[in-house]
C-alpha cells in the first residue's frame, strides 16, 4: 500500500511529520472536529482536536458494505427484540440473578408492563460494531462486536474527518487514493429520527431532552445533534439526572415536565452503566419510562442490547422465531455472529467453562456492561472464572470467540500521545435509525458508517477518546 512507504518515509522524517501532523489537527479543529479536554471537562474555554489517525485505514469495502447493509435487519431485529417480554424475561432470568445492574434494569421494565405502556412511539438510534476476523488462511469475515441501543455516538463532531483525511492524502501525493475516501454525514440522519418523534408527539411548545452525564467531555459532539434539531424549530434541553430528580414530574395524563417545558421526547446519552445511578435516579429512570414522552430508547430497547441477549441471538433456531418467513435475512444477519457461549448454570454453561479455562486466548469473557474496559481477556478469564465458576455469578457474563483482526500501520494523534508509528486494528459501528409507531416502522434506516481505531497493544477498547481514535475506512 502506497501509505505504508509514506507512513515509513514520515517517521525517518520528523520534521515534515511534525508539519503534516499539525496541519491536519489545525484543518480538524477549523472543521469543528474538536471536544473538551480530560483536563478540564466541564469547560469550553479550552478544547482539543478529538483525536483521529493521521491516515485512513484500509478496509475491505465487501465488509464494509455488509456491515452497511445488514443494518436495517438489525433495526428490525432490535425493534422486535423489545416487543417480545417473554423474549427478555426468558434470555435475561440467569442474568439477573447475577447482575444487579441488568436486574434494576428489568425491574422497571416489569413496572412499565404492568401499569400498560402509555406511548406507542419508540425511537432507536443504535450503532452495530464490527470487526473484520482475518482468519489463518489468508481468508476475513466480518463479525458483529455487539449493538449498542443507548447513548450510541462516534457521530457528531466526527462527520467531516473524510475532509481532513483527503487532505492528508492529497498533501502527500495520494490525490487518487483521496477520491476513494467516501463522505460520512451521519449526523442529519440519526437526528431526523429524533425530529419525527417530536412531530409526531404533536406538541409544537415540547421540548426534546438530551439527558447527559455529569462530566460531559463530548457535550461537543451532542451539539451537532442539537442543531440540527434546532434548524427545524425544535428546542432542545440539556439535562443530568439529578436535575430531572429534583424538578421533573408527571401530571394527571402522564406528561412529563420540568423547568414549565413539556417533554415530547428523552434522549438518554447517560444511564447506560451502573455509576451513572444513584437510588433516587433509578426512581428518575422510572419516572421517565413511565411518562407520555416518547423514549429514545425505552427501557425494553435498552434491555435487547444487552450482551446476554446478543448471546441468546446467536442459539439455533432463534433468529427464526423472529423472522419466520425470511431465511435469507435469517442468513445475513447470521452470516456476522461470532461463537457466543451462555454461562447460565447448567450442563451448557459447564461446557463454556470448560473451554474458556482450556483457551482463554480464544475468547472474551463480557459482563453486561457498556462503555468499554469492562472485558476480559487471557489470564485474566481464567482468574475471574476460577472465582465465579460454580455458583450462579457466572451468569453475569457471557463468553465469546476472539476475533483477530488484521492489523495495518497508522499513526494515531491524541492530545498528550507521543507521535510513533502504530500497529492498528479498527472497528466499523454502523448507525442505524428507527421509529415505530403502534406496530408499523415509520422509519428505518442505516444511516452510515464510523471508524474507530486503537493500537492493538489494547485488548479493549476503553473509554471514549482514551484508547480509540476516529478514523476513515480507505477502501481496498
Ligand atoms: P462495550 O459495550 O464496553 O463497548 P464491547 O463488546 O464493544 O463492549 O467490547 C469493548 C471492546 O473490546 C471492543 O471495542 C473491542 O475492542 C474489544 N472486543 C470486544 N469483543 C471482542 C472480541 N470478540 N474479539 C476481540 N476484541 C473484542
Ligand atoms: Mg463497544
Amino acid at each position: 500500500m502506497a501509505t505504508k512507504v509514506i507512513l515509513q518515509h514520515l517517521i525517518k522524517n520528523p520534521d515534515r511529520l511534525n508539519s503534516l501532523v499539525n496541519e491536519a489537527k489545525e484543518l480538524a479543529l477549523q472543521l469543528g472536529i474538536i471536544q473538551r479536554t480530560h483536563e478540564n471537562p466541564n469547560s469550553s474555554e479550552v478544547v482539543t482536536y478529538a483525536p483521529f489517525t493521521l491516515f485512513p485505514t484500509p478496509v475491505p469495502k465487501a465488509a464494509l458494505l455488509q456491515a452497511l447493509a445488514v443494518q436495517t435487519h438489525f433495526n428490525t431485529l432490535v425493534n422486535k427484540i423489545s416487543q417480545d417480554p417473554d423474549f427478555l424475561e426468558e434470555a435475561l432470568a440467569g442474568t439477573i440473578q447475577a447482575d444487579d445492574f441488568t436486574a434494576k434494569l428489568i425491574g422497571i421494565y416489569r413496572e412499565v408492563q404492568q401499569e400498560g405502556r402509555t406511548q406507542s412511539i419508540v425511537v432507536g438510534l443504535i450503532r452495530s460494531d464490527y470487526m473484520v476476523d482475518q482468519r489463518a488462511d489468508g481468508s476475513s469475515s466480518l463479525k458483529q462486536i455487539e449493538i449498542n441501543t443507548i447513548a450510541a455516538g462516534g457521530f457528531g463532531v466526527s462527520d467531516r474527518l473524510p475532509a481532513v483525511h483527503r487532505h492528508v492524502m492529497k498533501s502527500v501525493g495520494l490525490l487518487e487514493e483521496s477520491k476513494c475516501i467516501q463522505d460520512t454525514n451521519r449526523t442529519p440522519g440519526m437526528s431526523a429520527a429524533l425530529a419525527k418523534a417530536w412531530e409526531l408527539y404533536g406538541q409544537q411548545k415540547a421540548v426534546i431532552l438530551f439527558l447527559v452525564e455529569d462530566v460531559q467531555i463530548s457535550k461537543l459532539s451532542h451539539r451537532y445533534i442539537e442543531r440540527e434539531l434546532w434548524k427545524r424549530n425544535i428546542p432542545v434541553i440539556r439535562r443530568r439526572f439529578e436535575e430531572v430528580s429534583r424538578k421533573g414530574f408527571l401530571d394527571g395524563d402522564k406528561r412529563l415536565f420540568i423547568d414549565g417545558l413539556e417533554v415530547a421526547v428523552v434522549y438518554y446519552r447517560y444511564g447506560y452503566m451502573p455509576d451513572n445511578y444513584t437510588e433516587r435516579t433509578w426512581d428518575t429512570r422510572l419516572l421517565m419510562e413511565r411518562s407520555l414522552a416518547v423514549k429514545c430508547p425505552d427501557i425494553a430497547t435498552h434491555l435487547a442490547g444487552t450482551k446476554k441477549v446478543q448471546q441468546v441471538l446467536a442459539r439455533p433456531g432463534v433468529l427464526e422465531k423472529f423472522f419466520p418467513d425470511q431465511p435469507q435475512v435469517v442468513e445475513q444477519i447470521r452470516a456476522t455472529f461470532a461463537g457466543l457461549y451462555t454461562l447460565d448454570m447448567g450442563p451448557e454453561g459447564d461446557r463454556t467453562v470448560a473451554m474458556a479455562l482450556a483457551s482463554p486466548d480464544e475468547f472474551v469473557l463480557k459482563p453486561q456492561r457498556e462503555g468499554g474496559g469492562n472485558n476480559f481477556f487471557g489470564e485474566d478469564i481464567v482468574r475471574v472464572l476460577q472465582e465465579v465458576k460454580r455458583d450462579k455469578r457466572r451468569a453475569a457474563y457471557i463468553l465469546m470467540d476472539r476475533i483477530r483482526p488484521r492489523t495495518e500501520q497508522n499513526i494515531l494523534l491524541r492530545k498528550g500521545l507521543p507521535l510513533k508509528l502504530a500497529s492498528v486494528c479498527y472497528e466499523i459501528g454502523v448507525c442505524g435509525a428507527y421509529l415505530r409507531h403502534g406496530q408499523e416502522m415509520v422509519l428505518n434506516e442505516a444511516v452510515g458508517h464510523i471508524l474507530r481505531t486503537k493500537s492493538v497493544e489494547h485488548n479493549d477498547a476503553g473509554i471514549i477518546g482514551e484508547v480509540t481514535v476516529f478514523d476513515n475506512p480507505l477502501n481496498i
